[in-house]
Protein backbone atom coordinates (compact mmCIF):
# COMPACT_ATOMS: atom_id res chain seq x y z
CA UNK A 1 0.00 0.00 0.00
CA UNK A 2 0.83 3.34 -1.73
CA UNK A 3 0.89 5.63 1.95
CA UNK A 4 1.82 9.27 2.25
CA UNK A 5 2.05 11.78 5.19
CA UNK A 6 1.13 15.11 5.01
CA UNK A 7 2.09 16.80 7.76
CA UNK A 8 1.72 20.41 9.54
CA UNK A 9 -0.01 22.52 11.77
CA UNK A 10 -3.20 23.30 10.48
CA UNK A 11 -4.00 25.84 12.81
CA UNK A 12 -6.76 26.38 11.49
CA UNK A 13 -6.80 24.21 8.09
CA UNK A 14 -7.72 26.06 4.75
CA UNK A 15 -9.34 25.39 1.93
CA UNK A 16 -5.64 25.28 0.44
CA UNK A 17 -4.83 22.39 2.81
CA UNK A 18 -7.86 20.63 1.78
CA UNK A 19 -7.06 21.14 -1.86
CA UNK A 20 -3.64 19.52 -1.25
CA UNK A 21 -4.49 16.48 0.87
CA UNK A 22 -7.14 15.93 -1.76
CA UNK A 23 -4.73 15.78 -4.72
CA UNK A 24 -2.49 13.68 -3.23
CA UNK A 25 -4.68 11.01 -1.95
CA UNK A 26 -5.64 10.56 -5.71
CA UNK A 27 -1.94 9.64 -6.07
CA UNK A 28 -1.40 7.54 -2.89
CA UNK A 29 -3.38 4.41 -1.22
CA UNK A 30 -3.72 6.81 1.75
CA UNK A 31 -3.03 10.25 2.88
CA UNK A 32 -1.98 10.44 6.71
CA UNK A 33 -2.60 14.31 7.50
CA UNK A 34 -0.38 14.77 10.64
CA UNK A 35 -0.96 17.53 12.86
CA UNK A 36 2.06 18.39 14.34
CA UNK A 37 2.27 20.36 18.10
CA UNK A 38 5.28 21.72 18.59
CA UNK A 39 5.43 22.59 22.14
CA UNK A 40 8.24 25.69 20.70
CA UNK A 41 4.83 27.37 18.79
CA UNK A 42 1.87 29.18 20.07
CA UNK A 43 -1.19 27.82 18.37
CA UNK A 44 -4.29 29.52 18.44
CA UNK A 45 -6.37 26.15 18.59
CA UNK A 46 -5.74 23.52 20.87
CA UNK A 47 -4.49 20.30 18.77
CA UNK A 48 -7.54 18.54 19.94
CA UNK A 49 -9.44 21.32 17.74
CA UNK A 50 -6.64 21.35 15.26
CA UNK A 51 -7.53 17.43 14.80
CA UNK A 52 -11.01 17.71 15.30
CA UNK A 53 -11.38 19.60 12.45
CA UNK A 54 -9.30 18.21 10.20
CA UNK A 55 -11.00 14.60 11.15
CA UNK A 56 -14.64 16.65 10.42
CA UNK A 57 -13.40 18.08 7.33
CA UNK A 58 -11.98 14.64 5.63
CA UNK A 59 -14.82 12.72 7.47
CA UNK A 60 -16.20 11.27 3.76
CA UNK A 61 -12.61 10.41 2.31
CA UNK A 62 -11.98 6.72 2.89
CA UNK A 63 -8.23 6.89 2.13
CA UNK A 64 -7.51 10.29 4.18
CA UNK A 65 -6.72 9.69 7.94
CA UNK A 66 -5.84 12.17 10.70
CA UNK A 67 -3.20 11.67 13.24
CA UNK A 68 -0.89 13.52 15.80
CA UNK A 69 2.15 14.39 16.89
CA UNK A 70 4.51 15.77 19.34
CA UNK A 71 7.66 14.76 18.10
CA UNK A 72 9.87 15.01 15.24
CA UNK A 73 7.28 14.14 12.06
CA UNK A 74 9.60 12.23 10.03
CA UNK A 75 10.12 9.52 13.13
CA UNK A 76 6.27 9.64 12.81
CA UNK A 77 6.16 8.81 9.53
CA UNK A 78 8.21 6.15 9.19
CA UNK A 79 6.42 4.66 12.25
CA UNK A 80 3.37 4.83 10.13
CA UNK A 81 4.75 3.26 7.33
CA UNK A 82 4.67 6.12 5.13
CA UNK A 83 6.76 6.41 1.62
CA UNK A 84 7.26 10.20 1.96
CA UNK A 85 6.13 13.49 2.94
CA UNK A 86 3.92 16.24 0.81
CA UNK A 87 3.81 19.56 1.22
CA UNK A 88 2.55 22.47 -0.58
CA UNK A 89 4.29 25.36 -2.28
CA UNK A 90 3.23 28.97 -2.80
CA UNK A 91 5.90 31.13 -3.18
CA UNK A 92 9.64 31.00 -3.32
CA UNK A 93 9.44 32.21 0.24
CA UNK A 94 7.65 28.38 0.96
CA UNK A 95 10.92 27.28 -1.55
CA UNK A 96 13.38 28.36 1.07
CA UNK A 97 11.53 27.14 4.24
CA UNK A 98 11.16 23.93 3.11
CA UNK A 99 14.65 23.59 1.12
CA UNK A 100 15.92 23.62 5.36
CA UNK A 101 13.23 21.03 6.34
CA UNK A 102 14.04 19.02 3.92
CA UNK A 103 17.44 19.31 4.32
CA UNK A 104 16.88 18.49 8.30
CA UNK A 105 14.46 15.91 7.52
CA UNK A 106 16.97 13.80 5.14
CA UNK A 107 19.81 13.84 7.42
CA UNK A 108 17.55 12.47 10.02
CA UNK A 109 16.55 9.76 7.54
CA UNK A 110 17.09 9.43 3.98
CA UNK A 111 14.96 7.08 2.87
CA UNK A 112 11.28 9.45 2.98
CA UNK A 113 11.61 11.73 -0.02
CA UNK A 114 9.18 14.41 0.31
CA UNK A 115 6.93 15.37 -3.05
CA UNK A 116 5.77 19.48 -3.05
CA UNK A 117 2.22 20.36 -4.51
CA UNK A 118 1.95 23.62 -6.46
CA UNK A 119 -0.47 25.79 -4.52
CA UNK A 120 -3.85 26.31 -7.59
CA UNK A 121 -3.80 30.19 -8.03
CA UNK A 122 -7.02 30.28 -6.51
CA UNK A 123 -5.48 29.40 -3.00
CA UNK A 124 -1.98 30.18 -3.48
CA UNK A 125 -2.39 33.46 -1.43
CA UNK A 126 -3.80 31.30 1.30
CA UNK A 127 -2.69 30.81 4.57
CA UNK A 128 -3.94 30.25 7.82
CA UNK A 129 -2.33 33.46 9.01
CA UNK A 130 -4.66 35.18 6.53
CA UNK A 131 -7.47 33.81 7.24
CA UNK A 132 -6.84 34.66 11.44
CA UNK A 133 -5.71 37.89 10.39
CA UNK A 134 -8.46 38.17 8.24
CA UNK A 135 -11.06 36.71 10.79
CA UNK A 136 -10.22 38.93 13.76
CA UNK A 137 -11.17 41.95 11.45
CA UNK A 138 -14.36 40.27 10.71
CA UNK A 139 -13.88 39.64 6.85
CA UNK A 140 -16.22 36.76 5.31
CA UNK A 141 -13.71 33.44 5.25
CA UNK A 142 -16.51 31.22 4.13
CA UNK A 143 -14.88 30.18 0.94
CA UNK A 144 -11.75 30.29 2.68
CA UNK A 145 -11.88 27.37 5.29
CA UNK A 146 -14.34 24.42 5.94
CA UNK A 147 -17.29 25.12 7.42
CA UNK A 148 -16.50 23.14 10.74
CA UNK A 149 -13.75 25.59 11.21
CA UNK A 150 -16.15 28.43 11.40
CA UNK A 151 -18.15 26.58 13.45
CA UNK A 152 -14.96 25.89 15.93
CA UNK A 153 -14.22 29.32 16.28
CA UNK A 154 -17.88 30.65 17.19
CA UNK A 155 -17.74 27.91 20.03
CA UNK A 156 -14.41 28.71 21.22
CA UNK A 157 -14.41 30.81 24.76
CA UNK A 158 -11.25 32.99 24.45
P1 LIG B 1 3.63 24.37 8.88
O1 LIG B 1 3.52 25.13 10.18
O2 LIG B 1 4.28 23.02 9.04
O3 LIG B 1 4.17 25.12 7.70
P2 LIG B 1 0.95 24.67 7.78
O4 LIG B 1 -0.28 24.10 8.38
O5 LIG B 1 1.06 26.14 7.74
O6 LIG B 1 2.13 23.97 8.57
O7 LIG B 1 1.14 24.12 6.31
C1 LIG B 1 1.28 22.75 6.03
C2 LIG B 1 1.68 22.57 4.58
O8 LIG B 1 0.63 23.01 3.73
C3 LIG B 1 2.91 23.37 4.16
O9 LIG B 1 3.66 22.60 3.25
C4 LIG B 1 2.32 24.58 3.47
O10 LIG B 1 3.22 25.12 2.51
C5 LIG B 1 1.11 23.95 2.80
N1 LIG B 1 0.07 24.93 2.52
C6 LIG B 1 -0.49 25.80 3.38
N2 LIG B 1 -1.41 26.57 2.75
C7 LIG B 1 -1.42 26.17 1.45
C8 LIG B 1 -2.14 26.59 0.27
N3 LIG B 1 -3.00 27.60 0.29
N4 LIG B 1 -1.89 25.93 -0.88
C9 LIG B 1 -0.98 24.93 -0.92
N5 LIG B 1 -0.25 24.50 0.14
C10 LIG B 1 -0.48 25.10 1.31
Amino acid sequence: MKKCCYPGSFDPITNGHVEIAIRASKLFDKVVILVADNSQKRYTFTLEERVGMVKETFKDYKNIEVCSTDSLVIEKAKQMGCMCLVRGLRAISDYEYEFSVNATNTFINNEIDTIYFMASTKYSFLSSSTVKELYKFNQDISTLVPKCVLDTWKNKKD
